[in-house]
């Protein structure tokens, strides 16, 4: 009889073909089933061609079938598997939430939001359970970007009043915007604002979250240094678009998260180019700005979204290209952004939440 210490003990000789380590140690088996002979499988792996997917679906059930003949027949399912960033203080503010990802920018108006909205909609279209906390607290436009009109309700927990986030196109969000009336204008001081982004940290109820992406506010003030104090983010993502005075802006953002040990897992080259009808580009920002700035501080070049009416008309109504157009070039785009991400986070998580070897010298 197969039993679960035997798949585990067989799935140790099997590594996720990206992180290099077995599928046992990353708790990468989210489940599986006897029915008679047959065995399902659902397992998760890093992002990978499907070609090896195929080969490794091949090797772990020959290996089960010759090890338990009462087994003839295997179905292994895979879908993206994210390792969580390890860290105590990170426990402590956010207990069910595996990684934290600040989307940011050096200027406003380089789509910042409209990336963080696209991303978090496709992060959710690789199976991930995903937040999105709008820390933009000076100008809020999550709400509107996702249409949502709704107030999040309060609940009890022990005896405290909590938020509990609105959900949309399966994304959990919390919003500053949430809780002001119409059009009215947010006027904090600093550690104000520092405060709403902490109360959004510890006083929402929270899913059992893969990833919580923050939409920071432009520049780097008060709340980016907030925000890597009171919780270490997993990583940065910097949208800039390929203009010189958005990538000088981005490269004081980048140099901000370094001096707080923040990794900046990539950037995002936003307004990259305009499609004329005839099939040309028009580079109407430059061209490859963000791509410049990646070889000069060795960073990853997340993606290049092109400029165009579909992508603004989303934001405007609420209803994200990620979410309704995915066939689109740019949801594309953004799909290929969410697994770079991902796999990036892994990457990291895996060297960092690794300790070091204890050294014996007798
Ligand atoms: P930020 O968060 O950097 O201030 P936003 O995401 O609010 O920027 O975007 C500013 C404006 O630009 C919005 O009207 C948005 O719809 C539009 N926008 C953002 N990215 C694109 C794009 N790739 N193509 C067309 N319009 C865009």
């Amino acid at each position: 009889m197969l039993t679960k210490e035997n798949i585990e003990e067989i799935l140790n000789n099997f590594n996720d073909p990206l992180l290099n380590l077995s599928f046992s140690e990353l708790g990468f088996i989210n489940s599986y089933s006897i029915n008679g002979d047959k065995l399902k499988l659902n397992l998760s792996v890093s992002d990978v061609d499907n070609n090896i997917l195929q080969k490794l679906s091949e090797d772990i059930g020959k290996k089960i079938i010759s090890t338990h003949p009462e087994i003839s027949e295997i179905n292994i399912d895979f879908n993206s598997g994210v390792v969580e960033h390890i860290d105590k203080k990170k426990s402590s503010v956010l207990p069910n939430i595996k990684n934290t990802i600040a989307i940011a920018s050096g200027k406003g108006g380089v789509g910042k939001s409209t990336v963080a909205v696209n991303i978090a909609v496709s992060l959710t279209k690789l199976g991930f359970k995903v937040g999105l906390i709008d820390a933009d607290i000076y100008g809020p436009s999550i709400p509107t970007m996702f249409n949502i009109k709704e107030k999040p309700k309060i609940t009890q927990v022990s005896g405290k009043n909590k938020l509990i986030p609105v959900t949309k196109y399966g994304v959990e969000i919390m919003s500053i915007g949430f809780l002001i009336e119409g059009n009215n204008a947010v006027v904090w001081r600093g550690p104000m604002a520092s405060s709403a982004l902490k109360q959004f940290m510890g006083e929402v109820v929270w899913g059992n979250l893969d990833f919580l992406l923050f939409d920071m506010p432009p520049g780097t003030g008060d709340i980016q240094l907030t925000l890597s104090q009171t919780i270490p983010l997993t990583g940065a993502v910097i949208v800039t678009t390929p203009q010189e005075i958005s990538l000088i802006d981005a490269k004081k953002g980048y140099s901000m998260f370094e001096k707080v040990n923040v990794p900046t897992l990539g950037i995002v080259e936003n307004m990259s180019y305009y499609s004329l009808p005839d099939g040309t580009q028009d580079f109407i920002f430059g061209k490859d700005g963000g791509l410049e700035m990646c070889k000069e501080l060795g960073l990853n070049l997340l993606g290049q979204i092109p400029i165009n009416k579909t992508i603004r008309e989303g934001g405007d109504s609420g209803m994200p290209v990620a979410e309704f157009i995915p066939d689109s070039i740019e949801s594309k785009s953004y799909l290929n952004i969410a697994k770079t991400i991902v796999k990036e986070v892994n990457f990291r998580n895996i060297k960092s939440n690794k300790k070091p070897e204890l050294e014996i010298n007798i």
